[in-house]
């Protein structure tokens, strides 16, 4: 018999039909004599009635942060209780359970709020009476019991933070496809599926834009060791299974260098002209403050460039400006990125990116390399383009 934390995205329980699927995933689970507990997200994208987006359109940007963290904590609260709904309806007993009721306590960082840790006694009460939690993900209060939201991804993260104050088996994360695949499966439809993969390499994914699980998670689970496994709804595929141990390879083997492909959005760069030293670390300073993370950081003589996520624009040029910087912009960007944990000291993989970029037509206006990533800085209309032209270079010849 395990604990075992489900959580299911937004996808996931957009509908009646999804939400059946969900259900008959719980059940499943619980009649192989384990004990679960259940995060879930708000229902559907924007537009959907209930999406956290939708719920965001109902008030105006004046709108202060507290509240605004109030209303977004809803989206969660409706698709909880209509899952435990249904579960009462099949017969097995469940209650919806918030954030804050489920003990995760964060700091009061509005919109973004980190868990400052986790106390399961209300969850562990509820088990030991055989009730199945369904507790919103995305949420949590702070010590004054305000309500937080966790930011982007944020429900993948409550899994993490409930599987590990509770120190659950496993954790599995559900969603629309059939685990961590080389590439977006929207836009490679023959990536290859990935059965097994270390936890820095999903982090690396995650960070550089893959959103089937969010960076944030990735590093809670690595830190508590926790297996994690991320499987569809909506098919019996075993899922991907996430390890934190280093996976074995033949170092002489040139194939599968890389294994995956991922694409950043909604990127601008910045260029900035050259001051001085103290103005410029002042600069700096300033943009960290205002929570606004800077990419692919190179210094020149004469200019400092970096990249930021362009909703991020109106606060970083409010910054410039007060500082009086001459600087100019180059919005409507991505940032593709190659990763394997096996192209580190291997020679020509810079080389052979920056050659099938060029082939076909992308543009590279800047490169930055890891150990176990290559990314490029290239223009919104080449996204796609760049993404295909570096799966088929690198693994759809491995096939
Ligand atoms: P959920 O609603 O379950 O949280 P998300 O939309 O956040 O789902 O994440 C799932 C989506 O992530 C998939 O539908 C897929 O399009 C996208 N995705 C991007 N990169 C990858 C990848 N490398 N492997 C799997 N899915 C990916
Ligand atoms: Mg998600």
């Amino acid at each position: 018999m395990s604990l075992i934390v489900m959580k299911f995205g937004g996808t996931s329980v957009r509908t009646k039909s999804t939400r059946k699927s969900v259900l008959d995933k719980i059940i499943s689970q619980v009649k192989k004599g384990n004990h679960v507990v259940i995060v879930v997200s708000a229902m559907g994208r924007k537009g959907e009635p209930y999406s956290t987006d939708t719920l965001l359109s109902l008030v105006d940007k004046n709108i202060n942060k507290r509240d605004k963290d109030l209303l977004l904590s809803c989206g969660e609260i409706i698709s909880a209780v209509i899952l435990s709904n249904l579960l009462n309806n099949s017969g097995y007993k469940a209650c919806a359970v918030t954030g804050f009721q489920a003990g995760i306590i964060t700091d009061t960082n509005y919109g973004s709020a980190k868990c400052m840790y986790a106390n399961p006694y209300y969850l562990n009460e509820l088990l030991d009476q055989k009730i199945i939690p369904v507790v919103t993900g995305f949420q949590g209060a702070d010590e004054n019991f305000e309500i937080t939201t966790l930011g982007r991804g944020g429900s993948d993260t409550s899994a993490i933070i409930i599987g590990a104050a509770l120190k659950a088996d496993l954790i599995e994360i559900y969603t629309d496809v059939d685990g961590i695949m080389s590439a977006d499966p929207k836009v490679i439809e023959n990536a290859r599926f990935i059965d097994l993969i270390n936890t820095d390499e999903l982090f690396q994914l995650a960070q550089k834009g893959a959103k089937v699980i969010h960076p944030r998670a990735v590093k809670i689970a690595k830190e508590h060791n926790i297996t994690m496994k991320i499987r569809n709804t909506f098919s019996n595929n075993p899922g991907t299974t996430i390890i934190n141990e280093k996976l074995k390879h033949n170092p002489n083997d040139m194939n599968d260098v890389l294994s995956s492909i991922a694409l950043l959005k909604n990127r601008t760069q910045i260029n900035i002209s050259r001051v001085g030293e103290k103005q410029e670390h002042k600069l700096l300073k300033l943009l960290a403050k205002k929570n606004i993370s800077l990419d692919l950081i190179n210094i020149f003589p004469h200019s400092i460039i970096f990249t930021i996520d362009s909703d991020d624009i109106m606060k970083c040029e409010k910054i410039i400006k007060q500082e009086k910087l001459k600087y100019t912009l180059r919005k409507k960007l991505v940032k593709v990125t190659a990763i394997g944990s096996r192209m580190h000291g291997i020679p020509g993989v810079m080389a052979k990116i920056v050659t099938a970029l060029i082939e076909n037509d992308c543009e590279i206006l800047q490169t930055a390399d890891s150990h176990m990533s290559i990314s490029c800085l290239i223009k919104e209309t080449d996204g796609d383009k760049a993404v295909k032209a570096l799966h088929r270079e690198f693994i759809d010849f491995n096939i």
